[in-house]
């Protein structure tokens, strides 16, 4: 479909108030699984495409998944130190904050929102020796608060789920994505990425 993959440093370049003379798509996957290093990275490779990995920094696993009683998720590694360093230090990879525990932030008191938010980037940046600028809110779950915090805490570039403006230079701390999932086909893909579908969809 000629699109080329981005991430949100790309943006520097590219600027946002304007008609892109490109179709570009931004590839993001959250947790920072250890899969990420061992089976997307060289997929990343092959294809040559660019993605950006929110990483988890206060857990070992999806215990926010996987400890669920009613209808538990099966349990996956997060990235060790090692391969989140190796895949900081791809061109092809920008590595965003996803909080220390993956609450839902709008749940939490103000501290506990910032302890969340700022921990994990300081973190983050420790690891990777990197700034790290752009931040998905676990479930997409946030509040006004949240959006104060990750703001003040120098982040450039917040994802959202499927909440926020259609356009994504409307609301830099909400920008809205499309969900991908296993069951979605080749025409479910074609449908959501050929370019209206946020306007599109009821
Ligand atoms: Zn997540």
């Amino acid at each position: 479909m000629g699109f080329e993959t981005i991430t949100f440093k790309d943006l520097e370049r590219i600027g946002l108030n304007k008609r892109f003379d490109k179709r570009y798509i931004m590839l993001t996957f959250d947790d920072g699984y250890q899969d990420n290093y061992d089976l997307l990275l060289p997929l990343l490779e092959k294809y040559q495409f660019k993605a950006t990995i929110y990483v988890v920094t206060g857990e070992n696993h999806n215990r926010w998944d996987h400890a669920v009683l009613d209808n538990p998720d099966k349990r996956f590694e997060l990235l060790d130190i090692d391969s989140l360093k190796k895949l900081a230090q791809s061109p092809l990879i920008e590595i965003g904050g996803h909080t220390l525990t993956h609450p839902r932030l709008n749940q939490l008191t103000e501290d506990q929102q910032r302890e969340e938010i700022i921990s994990n980037k300081e973190r983050l940046e420790e690891i990777i020796n990197q700034p790290v600028t752009t931040f998905a809110y676990p479930y997409g779950d946030h509040n006004e608060v949240s959006k104060k915090i990750v703001s003040e805490a120098g982040y450039q570039y917040t994802v959202a789920t499927n909440s926020g403006p259609k356009a994504i230079h409307e609301d830099l701390n909400q920008i809205r994505r499309i969900a991908i999932f296993p069951k979605t086909d080749t025409f479910g893909l074609w449908r959501k990425i050929r370019g209206n579908y946020t306007f599109r969809k009821k």
